[in-house]
């Protein structure tokens, strides 16, 4: 039996009510694991964090910024729009 990837200290503190996990769909769940350095509240996921990867993508999503095929702003807006989370090309 392989043990599931338990979240970090810095992910419990960034997911509080589900303890450092995010959901993906009924029952399956990403542990987050980021650490101390990573930006509050957003993390884009740079740090290796699959958690967080995903739910700045819902997050871009739900923003109206992705589309079907992409980004639907500029590579410029978004920098100036999400700063350093804004993922490069
Ligand atoms: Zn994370
Ligand atoms: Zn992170």
């Amino acid at each position: 039996m392989t043990q599931e990837p338990q979240p970090t200290d810095a992910g419990k503190r960034r997911w509080p009510h589900t303890g450092g996990y995010v959901f993906v769909n009924d029952g399956e769940r990403l542990p987050c694991t980021c650490l101390d350095t990573c930006s509050v509240p957003y993390c884009s996921g740079r740090c290796g964090c699959d958690a967080c990867s995903l739910a700045f993508t819902i997050t871009l999503d739900e923003m109206g910024v992705l589309g079907p095929d992409g980004y639907t702003i500029s590579e410029e807006e978004g920098r100036a729009r999400f700063g350093p989370l804004w993922p490069n090309p």
